[in-house]
């Protein structure tokens, strides 16, 4: 494991962060938590996929002179705009601009937050310059995860996940032996429909999967959580991330999103990790590490009545974690034509498209078309993943 690393960033000074993805759910945390915590942590880049204005307002407010936008005509609209920007900034555009700032020379930690596969060559960029990594993005580690690993190793730098479970995984095991852990186990929160009929999710909308009990999120990952399509990521994430076999993954249904994870050591003992639902944790100690802090949000409360319900999950009822497991087991690049496949399929579900019960069909029949193998390079994963799109795009008028 990577994490054992030591920090190259002295004491004395800021840590200077550099945040892929700074307009979305997690870019708000984290500039809750860079705000609360300004004599530790210094903002020194930023990017988001198109929302200039709000660059614009984020660079303002926290000083910052290294922007970008990854859309060509957003890139063009904030360079004709510069005069929103601080004197002095520089913004640089696409996919090159992200993986620039990632190598920003002033940087000591990139937070990758960015929707989808576009992080990928980032985060590999930040690595190879001997940043910290700060993970929020599934996609990497889903599709690129030995390359991620070893590029990390070979440089001693720092991979922390920034997923409330994986963040919690990795408290559980520091100073612990990798041989004393027997399981990993991350809690769902079950999403929308974690207490509806089978019968009635036949019927569900989009509307209806947007509705997360506990969470805040995007759209996509509200309907991952849903259909556990985002646990079975994140167990394909923490096999990889902590060096463990896909038996030794599993999930757990936890309603009330409190328990962010259990690790079971050989001799049966268990740690878990508890902290209220709110990304600002994780973020905090993934920005801060090994250094701790005040929260931005209050801790749990036991003044007040806290009941903590695990129940295991039904694979029948949520096939997408049955899938990923099947996935895990399979290795190779099975996770990222899982990954494709549901990204398509979620998308024709939140389009009307397919109806929800068609999420995981679509997903089962791209996993038994295209062809698994060892990935030779992030290129040839990458060729896997657009021919698993293709072919889930191509399945989505029969999944109707
Ligand atoms: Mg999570």
């Amino acid at each position: 494991m990577s994490s054992a690393a030591t920090s190259s960033v002295p004491a004395s000074r800021r840590k200077r962060v550099v945040l892929l993805g700074a307009t979305g759910s997690i870019g708000e945390n984290t500039l809750r938590v860079l705000a609360a915590h300004r004599d530790k942590l210094e903002l020194v880049g930023i990017a988001a996929r198109a929302n200039w204005e709000k660059l614009a307002a984020i660079a303002r407010q926290f000083g910052v002179r290294h922007v970008g936008v990854f859309d060509d005509a957003a890139f063009a609209a904030a360079r004709a705009n510069a005069a929103a920007f601080p004197a002095g900034t520089r913004l640089v555009g696409g996919l090159a601009g992200l993986t620039e700032l990632a190598q920003l020379p002033a940087a000591d930690i990139v937070l990758v937050a960015v929707v989808g596969t576009t992080g990928l060559e980032p985060a590999l960029a930040a690595l190879a310059a001997g940043k910290d990594l700060a993970l929020a993005s599934k996609e990497i580690l889903v599709l690129a995860g030995k390359f991620v690993m070893a590029e990390a190793k070979k440089r001693g730098a720092k991979l922390l996940p920034v997923d409330s479970e994986h963040n919690a995984v990795f408290q559980c095991l520091e100073g612990h032996p990798h041989a004393g852990v027997r399981r990993i186990v991350l809690t769902a929160s079950g999403g929308a429909f974690r207490d509806w009929p089978a019968e009635r999710l036949a019927h569900v909308t989009p509307a209806d999967a947007l509705k997360h009990p506990n969470w805040s999120m995007g759209p996509k990952i509200t309907v991952d959580s849903a259909t556990l399509a985002n646990k079975g990521l994140e167990l394909i994430e923490a096999q990889c991330l902590f060096g463990v076999r896909a038996e030794q993954c599993t999930a757990v249904l936890h309603p009330q999103s409190i328990v962010h994870c259990l690790v079971e050591f050989t001799d049966g003992a268990m740690l878990a990790q508890l902290c209220p639902p709110s990304m600002t944790f994780p973020i905090q100690h993934a920005l801060l590490h090994p250094e701790r802090a005040p929260g931005v949000d209050p801790a749990l409360d036991f003044t007040r009545l806290l009941g903590l319900e695990f129940r295991p999950v039904d694979e029948g009822r949520f096939p997408m974690l049955r899938l990923a497991k099947e996935t895990m087991a399979a290795g190779g690049v099975a996770p990222a034509i899982y990954n494709a496949a549901n990204e398509v399929a979620v998308a024709a579900f939140l389009d009307g498209v397919i109806p929800f019960l068609a999420i995981p069909r679509v997903v089962e029949h791209t996993l038994s078309r295209v062809k698994n193998s060892e990935p030779s390079s992030v290129a040839a994963v990458l060729a896997v993943d657009a021919e698993a799109r293709r072919t889930a795009a191509a399945q989505l008028g029969a999944a109707r």
